[in-house]
């Protein structure tokens, strides 16, 4: 682990083992986190933040930037590295998420300075202005689906504000997180500006987001996992910015661009194997082109190629771990128990590997758990729609509202439908298209707050308001009665 600047075991000792999902062998150690290393993390930062949060917006864009250079000079083995420890196809990790790492290390290097305060008008004689300073100590706690995308996503911006930060990553996917401490130490990043603990969420991750001595945390996992994070730092009265699961609509209508509209739903809900939180799990067609649709989508989907992530053609995974699969498998179990019909899936390779097909499920009940539920898997249910407004009903017919996806091609239905669902993202004839400019708001169970973007930056910062007597009269409000 990383702790002010140094290289550390874990005080206990303890070791967790990386499982390569598609040899399902062990390929690597790393430390298992205590409450004790949580705190000599979290005082390292604190030490370190009156440095940082005093030096220049330039200063610190600079060495971001040499983050961002740094990562792209070694995206080959971080590619690997991110493919051996979680399972994504090696075609994602070298395509999408290595330059979306660099993407988020640039953009919040260069966009900090432009969070700035206002200046408010409330008459003559008083200037009224607002300041945003960094919020202080950060902590930071990630899921494994997107390990280095989440960790640039959640560092790059604490730190471009001038905060400082103690990461914990998921215990199932760990090791590139490790490695972008190792950069950022390269790019001359101070010690105790970013701390890396790593470990299992029960012990470091519980000790993270209750310690009295941080300022803030930003948490992404599982809705569970953030109520209880939410009620930790609730008895120190630390605001929490959580970015939680989903179970979001993808709307076909029956004037959309049908091969697009194909093609989105099977990036919606394939791509990553499904352990994507805006997956668009639950698929509404327009009862008109039902069939046709999902003739094509199924066509398409059988040719999806299954296979070890290490290999370029691969596009569909294995899932992250053993208790991954299971609990995918149990919900496709259930789904059949409670009567929906499973459309015929391809197969995945024998022998070893956390592999699951691609599974579609026709004739869901909205009352299936299969419905309800995150499976975060390459699992998907299939409804039938007559009119607008039934779609709307369905979409905003759960307890997430993370994303919704609608195709069509007219433009007042897609902006009256986006006004309507209940999503913190919605997209129009395209779907799982995030960068770090864009803010990603979550809503509902999906959380609380935002991501990403200028707004997600406000995120780690306070706010102050200062206001300046210049000739205000009327102020001395004991001046009048004498007694
Ligand atoms: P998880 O909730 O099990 O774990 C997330 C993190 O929390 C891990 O680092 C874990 O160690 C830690 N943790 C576990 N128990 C903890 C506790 N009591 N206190 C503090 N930390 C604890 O989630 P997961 O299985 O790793 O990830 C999958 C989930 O993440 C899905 O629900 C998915 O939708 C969600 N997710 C959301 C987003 C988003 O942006 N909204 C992005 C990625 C993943």
């Amino acid at each position: 682990m990383l702790i002010d600047g140094q290289w550390v075991n874990s005080q206990s000792g303890e070791v967790i083992h990386s499982i390569d999902p598609a040899t399902e062998e062990p390929f690597a150690t790393f430390a298992a986190g205590t409450a004790k290393d949580v705190d000599a993390a979290v005082r390292a930062a604190r030490r370190a933040f009156p440095a940082w949060s005093a030096m220049s917006v330039q200063g610190r864009g600079d060495i971001l930037q040499r983050v961002a250079a740094s990562i792209r000079a070694q995206a080959l083995e971080l590619s690997e590295l991110e493919t051996r420890d979680m399972g994504k196809p090696i075609h994602d990790s070298t395509t999408f998420d290595l330059p979306d790492a660099v993407g988020a290390f640039e953009f919040f290097a260069t966009v900090a300075g432009d969070i700035r305060g206002e200046t408010i008008p409330v008459g003559s004689g008083i200037h009224d202005f607002t300041l945003r300073s960094p919020a202080g100590v950060i902590g930071q706690i990630t899921a494994w689906n997107f390990p280095l995308v989440n960790a640039a996503w959640k560092i790059a911006p604490a730190l471009a504000m001038g905060n400082t930060v103690v990461f914990k990553p998921s215990e199932l996917a760990s090791l590139t997180s490790l490695e972008l401490g190792r950069v950022c130490e390269q790019a001359g990043m101070p010690a105790g500006v970013l701390n890396i603990i790593t470990g299992c969420g029960t012990s470091a991750g519980a000790a993270l987001a209750s310690h009295p001595g941080i300022d803030r945390i930003s948490f992404t996992g599982s809705t569970r996992t953030g109520r209880a994070v939410f009620q930790a730092g609730a008895s120190n009265l630390v605001p929490a910015t959580l970015e939680l699961g989903g179970k979001s609509p993808n709307i076909v209508f029956e004037d959309a661009d049908l091969e697009q509209a194909v093609a989105g739903a099977l990036l919606g809900i394939f791509f990553n194997a499904g352990q994507v939180c805006t997956a668009g799990s639950r698929l509404l067609l327009h009862r008109s082109i039902y069939r046709q649709f999902l003739d094509r989508f199924m066509e398409r989907t059988c040719r999806i190629p299954i296979g070890p992530g290490l290999e370029p053609a691969t596009r569909l995974g294995p899932l992250v771990s053993k208790g991954q699969r299971e609990r995918v498998q149990r919900y496709i179990q259930s789904g059949v128990e409670e009567g929906a019909h499973i459309l015929s899936t391809g197969t995945v390779p024998e022998g070893k590997g956390f592999f699951v097909p691609p599974t579609v499920f026709d004739e869901v009940n909205p009352r299936m758990r299969i419905a309800r539920e995150e499976i975060f898997g390459p699992v998907l249910c299939v409804f039938a729609f007559d009119a607008e407004e039934e779609a709307v009903a369905l979409a905003n017919d759960t307890e997430y509202g993370l994303a919704a996806g609608i195709w069509t091609r007219d433009l007042a239905r897609a902006h009256r439908m986006a006004q309507r669902l209940e999503a913190g993202t919605v997209w129009i004839n395209a779907y799982n298209f995030v960068v770090p400019q864009m803010p990603a708001p979550a809503r509902k169970g999906s959380g609380i707050g935002v991501e990403l973007g200028r707004q997600g930056l406000e995120e780690y910062t306070l706010l102050k308001n200062i206001v300046v007597n210049l000739e205000r009269e009327g102020l001395d409000y004991f001046a009048g009665p004498v007694s």
